[in-house]
């Protein structure tokens, strides 16, 4: 087997640059943990970035998988549709907040739900303005990049953006932005910026990812869900990274019992296969003309197939409670640890059931961010076996997204690894 290095080197020479990726080149993974191609053990808490929910290589999943690939692989929906597509859109539409009919499309990866989500908005408001929020993501393409509310690294460079997104600030409790000043702030911009007459959408994440873990407050999304209703405003929950059980219900928005008009989904739907997912009202999904929506590989045969099964295992193995457990030992741990002295460091931990990040800080008074000092605690972590990852908009926090399958011991295992890395790296930077 070829080291890390000797990969590391050959991607380097071979592949684009902006394709930043972990040193960890990998030769197996099953459950919770990885191996690399040196044979090095991880504990993997990124879970493919809250893809792998059920676990890498989860047996139901796997043995669907392999059933349906007995049968045929690839048909194209349009040309040769199959069942396990149309059962899929059934229990998504049960499985979806609110009780007006739903329907449902499926597309292959996270930023494909969100453009459809955004062609369906216009197409039934016949409006063309969205707005979205500071510090949100929403994926890589045009669309996406342009709704995403950070310019490093994701749409730096790469303009322009396509015309009529506007950006709100995002709620953030513990930077003093309050849900009634965000509110206030889409108040004025209608004033000022756009006429809410013109306004198709809001799309917002009900906990923001790659934001860095900020989780909307129930009055923000209720303010919000008043505005569209006022306006005649559409709302889109896009719960390509909090969906799917992660935070301890099936859907982010859930916990604030505000009922959204489409539902983009994606990541963990199909346990490590590429499969997203609009589900939204009947009326506003039927607004497209015919053959407007879709494409060569949306709800692939195979990934169908592991959805279905990961929708099963949610529901029988009760991983919304698995969710809860794993978050609750997670917040206890990091909150007793932030607490000791010498860990000012920490300012902040917070979460929705599995969905659990820490925020690093020079100083708690001003809340200033440390960025180098995540950087050092994620390196710390990786060589004592541990995979983390970043986030946040100025790269100073650190995210925990372990399978919601992980068991305590290897979740408190993965916990004495975290306190021993923050140690190790607080010293060194000392
Ligand atoms: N939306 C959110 C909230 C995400 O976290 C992501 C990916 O991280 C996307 C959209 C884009 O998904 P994908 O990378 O599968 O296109």
């Amino acid at each position: 087997m070829p080291q890390n290095s000797e990969l590391m080197a050959r991607k380097e020479a071979a592949l684009a640059s902006g394709l930043a990726v972990k040193n960890i080149f990998t030769a197996k993974a099953e459950g919770s943990e990885l191996w690399d191609v040196e044979g090095r053990r991880y504990i993997d808490f990124a879970a493919g970035i809250a893809v792998v929910n059920t676990g890498h290589r989860h047996p139901k999943v796997m043995a669907a998988v392999a059933d349906q690939a007995e049968n045929f692989t690839h048909t194209c929906f349009h040309v040769a549709p199959y069942e396990s597509y149309i059962r899929l859109g059934e229990r998504l539409n049960k499985l979806t907040p609110g009780d007006a009919p739903k329907k449902t499309m499926l597309t292959s990866v996270g930023v494909e739900a969100i453009e459809n989500s955004i062609k369906l908005a216009r197409a039934f408001t016949g409006r063309s303005g969205i707005i979205s929020f500071y510090g949100g993501f929403h994926g890589r393409t045009l669309m996406g990049m342009a709704l995403t509310g950070r310019q490093a690294p994701y749409k730096k460079g790469f303009g322009p953006m396509p015309p009529e997104i506007f950006y709100a600030p995002f709620p953030n409790d513990y930077h003093g932005v309050s849900s009634r000043h965000a509110l206030d702030e889409i108040r004025r911009m209608f004033e000022s910026t756009i006429d809410p007459a013109r306004v198709a959408a809001f799309i917002l994440e009900p906990v923001q990812g790659e934001g860095g873990f900020v989780i909307a407050p129930k009055e923000f999304l209720e303010g919000l869900r008043e505005l569209a209703n006022e306006h005649g405003i559409l709302l889109i929950s896009d719960e390509v990274q909090a969906g799917m059980g992660r935070t301890g219900k099936m859907f982010g928005i859930e916990h604030s019992g505000v009922v959204p008009d489409i539902i983009a989904m994606a990541k963990g739907l199909a346990g490590g296969f590429p499969l997203s997912a609009i589900t939204g009202r009947a009326d506003v999904m039927d607004s497209a003309n015919p053959a407007s929506l879709g494409g060569t590989y949306g709800g692939n045969p195979l990934a169908v197939a592991a959805a279905n099964a990961v929708l099963d295992v949610i529901e029988e193995e009760n991983l919304f409670e698995s969710a809860n457990r794993i978050g609750e030992l997670l917040q206890k741990r990091l909150k007793s640890l932030a607490a000791r002295q010498g860990m000012e460091a920490i300012g902040d931990v917070r979460g929705l059931g599995a969905m659990v990040a820490f925020e690093l800080v020079t100083e708690r008074q001003t809340r200033n961010p440390d960025p180098a000092l995540t950087t050092r605690i994620i390196a710390e972590a990786q060589s004592r076996g541990l995979i983390l990852l970043s986030c946040g908009v100025r790269g100073n926090v650190i995210r925990l997204l372990p399978p919601l399958t992980t068991s305590n011991d290897i979740v408190n295992e993965a916990l004495d690894i975290i306190e021993a890395s923050v140690e190790s790296a607080i010293a060194k930077l000392a």
